[in-house]
């Protein structure tokens, strides 16, 4: 131990105008164990009104749709959030991530739009805090062409054949400055809370702290004190600046996950936090690079962080917030009563429930929406398009489409009455009832299965997936309290049935099936014959086949389905050949952060993982089969897979068949008295569970909107202003 510690003490006792806990709302039934996320807490000038800190995170709106990132950001603070934090927001054009969609403060023509989300947050009485970024070499500044700087020449992180200057002291002064000036504009801009960023392997300050980053032999670099110099420099700079009327933030990660060779908790990172422990207002805490802060629940519990932040208190006064997908208040009071923090920090439960702590005030905690850890949210801002979440329809929807998380409005007009029949209770199914029972439509919701779920019923009990069935859980537990919702379970609708029932508006969410002939994104046209015994579709493996081992799974699919299968028959003994024409086992998982935990985790059960091969022939070979493979990039190195099994993970086709008969009977449905059928989710193009979801919700909303104009934009854009 480097540093003699700070006396750990409490900032909510030490300060005698913090001892009493914020009382309920009136008239809410709030259980008196959660009244302890409701004190308020003093950051440096400010007071956040509870413990609830919507910490910063992506949204892939950024500076690109600052009205529709404002709204989002207002509907957390409506929720109840105490504070809410930007994505991260570039301080210079020396530090651009394009073409991601971040925040930016490089001048003072940026100020209106961040005003946007101040008085949005403010309006609501949430503190609004600014993740003042500078990103050194963890960006190529693809937009901008100027040249990245680090405290070292070093390649960037991104693949861009870009390598970072070595900054000197001029660099370093110039950083200083812009980061001095952005401060004093987020003041201006109305933000409480500005932070100096060290966190995830991003922020310049970390790349100076860091040895694998930092070969200086200046004063900025050796030894730990030097460099650290940058990140308190800047701190300093920042308090000097604005530290009378905001409160200055540091974002520190504690540990990279590299061993002894990166920063450790139990070495660098306590030292750090040591050294600085009184110089910030609050410490918000975690884990780097963004992967290892934000895991997805097949690799992660609730928590998951505490053990790596835990000991932060103990060096430091001053107020601690983490995260750890935290959704149950008992663990976010046990968080807090055991000392591990005093704010609870989240990006995705409030991603997933904007309400949150509104719901945990009002006694409804059996009403949040829990996150279910599966990182859609992260897709958007991978691929620089608004964000979406699998549980919360209406994300990065609040301001184009004008949708609330908690409220639709009732159906109007001349749609008032009409009864609806939703057939099939998958994601989209259930979503679209409840959605519509909100409404006050009368729904009858008919499945054929004795259970409501859907392919969710499956795919949730695939290993580390088991969490997904909260998508499941939530609708149910709302549709059993809707009065005007019936559930009937095994009833299997025929288009007879649909007819004679007489319900006017018919919603078709008969979800899909997946084929088993190679069809799919490698071949456009059948390749193997799926009647033979050998071969099987992941349905048939759900009905309860078992393959013989050794068993094949060809991926044409690249997200969870192929990995997932391959771990479920690794773990029950079978050997497994996992064969797939991408680079990377379930590659499009890279988008949720996932895709190398998924590839080391089969190479540890001893997977054989065959990249870059596409399936040409499948021959019967005695009770067997031999694959013929062949190179993506040759056909000129040919190879041969024995195998006992071979599962087909391609693609899968839409059950749009009660569909297409009610159109082709569409005669008969004046005297029956249906006005519409329409065919949603997977039966109608399948995807996501979060696109199911999305896509239910969407027709719930667009029920009295029968009819409208085909041509029209569906949704508000923010236009381009053209600057002379
Ligand atoms: P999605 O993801 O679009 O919600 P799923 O495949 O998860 O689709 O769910 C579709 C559900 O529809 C399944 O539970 C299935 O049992 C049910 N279903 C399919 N055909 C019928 C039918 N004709 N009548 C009632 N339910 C059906
Ligand atoms: Fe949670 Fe998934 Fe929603 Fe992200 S997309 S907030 S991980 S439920």
């Amino acid at each position: 131990m480097l540093f003699k510690p700070a006396q750990p003490t409490n900032p909510m006792t030490a300060d005698p105008t913090f001892r009493h806990a914020h009382a309920p709302a009136p008239g809410t039934t709030r259980d008196p164990r959660f009244d302890i996320l409701f004190e308020p807490v003093r950051i440096g000038p400010v007071i956040a009104k509870n413990r609830f800190y919507q910490v910063p995170h992506c949204n892939g709106m950024g500076h690109g749709r600052p009205a529709a990132l404002a709204a989002m950001r207002g509907v957390k603070a409506e929720g109840g959030w105490g504070v809410v934090c930007t994505e991260e927001v570039e301080i210079s054009p020396c530090s651009e991530i394009a073409p991601n969609f971040e925040g930016r403060l490089w001048d003072d023509r940026d100020l209106p739009a961040l005003r946007l989300m101040t008085d949005a947050c403010h309006e609501h009485g949430a503190l609004a805090g600014i993740e003042l970024m500078f990103n050194g070499y963890a960006t190529p500044n693809r937009y901008s062409r100027e040249i990245p700087m680090a405290p070292s020449h070093l390649p960037v992180r991104h693949l861009d054949p870009v390598q970072a200057r070595a900054m000197d002291k001029r660099d370093i002064g110039n950083v200083r400055r812009w980061h001095r000036n952005a401060a004093l504009h987020a003041r201006e801009a109305g933000f409480d809370l500005v932070y100096v960023y060290a966190g995830h392997d991003l922020g310049l300050p970390m790349h100076f702290i860091s040895r694998r980053t930092n070969r200086r032999s200046d004063e900025y670099g050796g030894s730990l004190e030097n460099r650290v110099r940058f990140l308190r420099e800047l701190i300093e700079d920042t308090k000097d600046a604005v530290g009378d009327r905001c409160g200055v933030v540091v974002r520190l990660a504690v540990d990279q996950l590299l061993g002894p060779g990166g920063i450790t908790a139990e070495s660098e990172g306590r030292d750090v936090i040591a050294m600085l422990a009184e110089l910030p207002d609050l410490w918000d805490v975690n884990i780097a690079d963004w992967s290892n802060d934000s895991v997805t629940a097949r690799f992660a519990d609730e928590g998951y962080q505490e053990r790596t932040i835990g000991f932060v208190k103990s060096v430091t006064s001053r107020p601690v917030v983490g995260v750890g997908r935290y959704t149950s208040p008992d663990a976010m009071v046990a968080a807090i009563r055991r000392g591990v923090m005093d704010l609870i920090g989240a990006a995705r439960p409030s991603i997933a429930d904007p309400f949150l702590p509104n719901k945990i005030d009002q006694g409804r905690v059996d009403e949040i929406r829990e996150c279910i850890g599966c990182n859609i949210c992260v897709t958007g801002d991978h691929l620089c398009v608004p964000i979406r979440c699998t549980q919360n329809p209406t994300m990065g929807e609040e301001w184009r489409r004008g949708w609330h998380p908690e409220r639709i409005a009732p159906v109007h007009g001349r749609h008032a009455s009409d009864t609806a029949l939703v057939i099939g209770a998958g994601p989209a199914g259930l979503e679209l009832a409840r959605a519509l029972g909100q409404r006050g439509v009368e729904v009858t919701l008919a499945e054929a299965g004795r259970r409501l779920g859907g392919r969710l019923l499956h795919e949730a009990a695939l290993p580390g997936l088991a969490s997904w069935m909260r998508v499941v859980d939530h609708r149910v537990h709302q549709l059993k309290r809707m009065p005007n919702v019936t559930i009937a379970l095994d009833s299997p609708m025929r288009a007879d049935d649909v007819l004679d029932f007489g319900f006017n508006r018919v919603f078709v969410a008969t979800g899909s099936r997946w084929r088993k002939d190679g069809l799919g994104r490698q071949h456009r046209q059948p390749l193997v014959d799926p009647t033979l015994a050998q071969v099987f579709s992941p349905d048939d493996i759900f009905g309860g086949a078992v393959p013989a081992s050794p068993v094949a799974i060809y991926d044409d699919d690249h997200y969870v389905m192929g990995g997932a299968l391959a771990e479920k028959f690794a773990r029950a003994g079978l050997e497994v050949h996992l064969v797939t024409p991408a680079s990377k086992v379930s590659e499009w998982t890279e988008m949720t952060m996932e895709q190398a935990r998924i590839q080391g985790r089969l190479l540890e059960l001893g997977v054989h993982l065959h990249t870059a091969v596409e399936l040409v022939d499948v021959t019967v070979t005695g009770a067997g089969l031999t694959i013929q493979l062949n190179s993506i990039y040759t056909t000129a190195r040919p190879s041969t897979l024995g195998c006992a099994s071979l599962v087909l993970v391609t693609m899968r086709d839409p059950c749009d068949e009660l569909w297409r008969e009610l159109l082709a009977r569409q005669d008969r449905w004046h005297e029956a008295a249906v006005r519409s059928v329409e065919c949603v989710g997977d039966a109608c193009a399948p995807g996501t569970v979060a696109a199911a979801v999305y896509a239910g919700h969407k027709a719930a909303r667009e029920f009295d909107a029968v009819g409208g104009d085909p041509d029209a934009v569906p949704f508000r854009r923010e236009m381009i202003r053209i600057e002379s």
